[in-house]
This record gives structure tokens, C-alpha cells and sequence, in this order.
């Protein structure tokens, strides 16, 4: 594996797999960029040294082949305008003859964007002669897509096998959340506390197995907090609770004792007498909440407990909200932890939120420039989180 920094890519054609996976209306107009926008600088780096780009994405879930509704001519004129004065040419075949010429008459300082991997079945396959067609159009593959790296398709791993080993590597969004993820789980400075929440327990259990072998503290908040109370011996009237992980629970906290990782429950809740913006409000110990009650945020006391571990970690872990953070009055929780988690990092603690709505609430809240590192890769980070090797980062690795 090449490091991209350390690569000159004058002269030469890059194969980059992108996330272009970006959200179009019904005029076929986008309506987030973000995506685009976070290859940019690798795209960029390539050109500036004088070479060539050949950007490869899916866009979708393409069921039977071509169809206008998921062909990436729909990005061509959004990506000439964000690389300004670029020659971005598009290929309507992301392989055979006119994607071959296209792609060897491409000149230094220029663009060319493949038509969706998708439209091929092939690549989600992982074919391997699909791979092979495709790495034959670049002399060297860069991944930098995230987004898919739990994926073994063809473009996103088995393609790596046709390079050598200095001509594969991650480009620089890639490597900034493989390195952030490396840093918190292979290399994390102690005390390491995780802050897990979010709505349920059965969706983070192997990540919690896997925080239980690295972490020092774990803060559980959220809906998923009542079921581990209850199986505590708590009363938590109508909170949210899965009867069938109350032993995974019980396991889970037993191991945890075992192995010495501290467990931060929330001492107390804002509970509501409905699942509703309007409910009527109190405070409780989220040990003792009344029937016809739901927990539906951390209360000021967890804030201030779970804020004072935060606080003292120098490697800080954060998936899923504290409470129902779309509603005003159940999101102050998220928000404190919020802060707490910018302060530490400011104190010098390495921080990164991964995980779909931990990464909405910080944007949400205004704290996405506050923490060390936000992840672009929802589905790709968690399976990280869980332990598990990703595809598309061991196949440039290995
Ligand atoms: P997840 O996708 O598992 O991270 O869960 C996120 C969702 O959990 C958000 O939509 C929150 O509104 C929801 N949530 C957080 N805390 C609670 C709670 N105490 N009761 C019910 N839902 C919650």
C-alpha cells in the first residue's frame, strides 16, 4: 500500500472509487453535495501533481440495468462547477470500448466520470472479471470511498488485487477516517470512554462486546438505557425496553464488572406521560419512573455525571443520541454531552462521532468543527465499531 500524500501522480491515469451516492430530486437536481464535496480534495491533489481522474461511483439501488433515474450524467455539470475550469468528461459504460478510449485519450488535468458501477450486477457481485475490465482503465487505484468499504464489491476491494502494492491506496478522506478509527479502537490513550445511546440495545450489542475489550468507561444513554436498568431491578414505567435483550443486558454488565470497564447509567430522566413534543414533563430516577412515565432524555444529574467522566478521557467514542433529540424538549441531554465531548477534546482528548444520528445531532447543534472527527461513513463505521474487518480497507492493506 502507497501513502497518497507521499504519491506523484504526474502522468499517470487514477482510478478513484468515490461515494457519489448523493441524494436527486425529481428534476434529477442534487440536494446534498456533501458527498462530492469530501472527494474533492483528493480528486484535486491528483490533478495538481499532472494526472488524470477516473472517478467510478455507484448512484442507488439500480435494480435492472440502465435507467435514467440512477445514471450519474445527472452530477456531470454539479462536478465541472465545483472543480471550476476542469475538463470533466462523462462515459456512458463504466466499462467496454468507449469507456476504454474515453478513459486512454484522457490528458493530464482532466476528469472522467464512469457511468454507475451499479448498472451491473456484477459489481455488487464482486466479479472478478468485472474488477479486472475496470482496473484495466487506470494505472493506479485509489479508494475513497468510505461509505461502501464494508462492501466486497468490485470496485471497492476485488479491484485491489490488480494492482501492485505501491500503485493502491486510500485517498485522503478514506485515510482520515480509516486513521480516526484506528486511533480510538488499535491505538486510544486512556481513560477511553465510550458514549453509546440511540433507540435500541439489540442494534448495538456487538459493538458494546467489542468496546468491552477496549474501553475504560462506557456511558449508556438513550432508549436503550431502560432496558439495562431494568435489568438492574429498575422500575421504568413506560420506557422504552426490549424484553428479549434483558439477559443480553445482564450479560453485558456482568462482563463488564469482570473486565473492569466502569458502566455509566443515567441517574436520573426527563420523562413524559406521552411519546409526543407536547407532553407533559417531570424529572425521575430513571431507577424509579412511574407507570404511565417514559424516559425520553438524560435528566440534569446524568448530564452532570456522565459530563465529568467525558471530561476526564483522553480517547472519547460517541454513537447515538442521549434522548429524543428531534423534539425540543428532549434534547438537551445530546446537547450537554455535546459539550462535554467538545471540551474534553479541547483539554486535548481525541474525539470521534460516528454512526448515523450522532453525526445529525452534532450538526444539528453546531458541534461538528468542535470534535477531533466526524465520520462520513454511517454503515462502514459501525461495522468498525463492531470489530469486524471492512473489505475495502483490508483489500488495499493486505
Ligand atoms: P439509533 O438509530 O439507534 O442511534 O437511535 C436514534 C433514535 O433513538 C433517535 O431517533 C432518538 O429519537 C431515539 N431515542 C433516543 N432516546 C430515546 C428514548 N429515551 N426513548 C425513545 N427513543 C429514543
Amino acid at each position: 500500500m502507497s501513502k497518497f500524500s507521499d504519491h506523484n501522480f504526474k502522468g499517470q491515469r487514477a482510478l478513484v472509487r468515490v461515494d457519489f451516492n448523493v441524494p436527486l430530486n425529481d428534476k434529477y437536481e442534487i440536494t446534498d453535495d456533501t458527498r462530492i464535496r469530501a472527494s474533492l480534495p483528493t480528486i484535486v491533489k491528483i490533478l495538481r501533481d499532472g494526472g488524470s481522474v477516473i472517478l467510478m461511483s455507484h448512484l442507488g439501488r439500480p435494480k435492472d440495468g440502465p435507467s435514467e433515474k440512477f445514471s450519474l450524467k445527472h452530477l456531470v455539470a454539479h462536478v465541472r462547477k465545483l472543480l471550476q475550469g476542469v475538463a470533466v468528461f462523462f462515459a456512458p459504460d463504466c466499462t467496454g470500448n468507449e469507456a476504454i478510449q474515453m478513459a486512454a485519450s484522457l490528458k493530464p488535468g482532466e476528469v472522467l466520470l464512469l457511468e454507475n458501477l451499479r448498472f451491473y450486477k456484477e459489481e455488487e457481485k464482486g466479479n472478478e472479471n468485472f474488477a479486472k475490465k475496470l482496473a484495466s482503465l487506470g494505472d493506479v487505484y485509489v479508494n475513497d470511498a468510505f461509505g461502501t468499504a464494508h462492501r466486497a464489491h468490485a470496485s471497492t476491494a476485488v479491484i485491489a488485487q490488480f494492482f501492485p502494492r505501491e500503485k493502491k491506496m486510500f485517498g485522503l478522506l478514506m485515510e482520515n477516517e480509516v486513521a480516526s478509527a484506528e486511533k480510538v479502537f488499535l491505538h486510544s490513550e486512556k481513560p477511553f470512554t465510550a458514549i453509546i445511546g440511540g433507540a435500541k440495545v439489540s442494534d448495538k450489542i456487538l459493538i458494546l462486546e467489542n468496546l468491552l475489550e477496549k474501553a475504560t468507561d462506557i456511558i449508556i444513554g438513550g432508549g436503550m438505557a431502560y432496558t439495562f436498568l431494568k435489568a438492574m431491578g429498575g422500575r421504568i414505567g413506560n420506557s422504552l425496553c426490549e424484553q428479549d435483550r434483558i439477559e443480553t443486558a445482564s450479560f453485558l454488565l456482568k462482563k463488564a464488572e469482570e473486565r473492569g470497564v466502569n458502566i455509566h447509567l443515567p441517574s436520573d430522566s426527563v420523562i413524559a406521560d406521552k411519546f409526543d413534543a407536547e407532553a407533559n414533563i417531570s424529572d425521575a430516577p430513571s431507577n424509579s419512573i412511574p407507570d404511565g412515565w417514559m424516559g425520553l432524555d438524560i435528566g440534569p444529574n446524568a448530564c452532570e455525571q456522565f459530563s465529568n467522566v467525558i471530561l476526564h478521557s483522553k480517547t472519547i467514542l460517541w454513537n447515538g443520541p442521549m434522548g429524543v433529540f428531534e423534539m425540543p424538549q428532549f434534547q438537551h441531554g445530546t446537547i450537554c454531552v455535546a459539550g462535554a465531548v467538545a471540551d474534553a477534546t479541547q483539554k486535548g482528548a481525541f474525539s470521534l462521532v460516528g454512526g448515523g444520528d450522532s453525526v445529525a445531532a452534532v450538526n444539528k447543534f453546531g458541534y461538528t468543527n468542535k470534535v477531533s472527527y466526524v465520520s462520513t461513513g454511517g454503515g462502514a463505521m459501525l461495522e468498525f465499531f463492531e470489530g469486524k474487518t471492512l473489505p475495502g480497507i483490508a483489500a488495499i492493506q493486505s
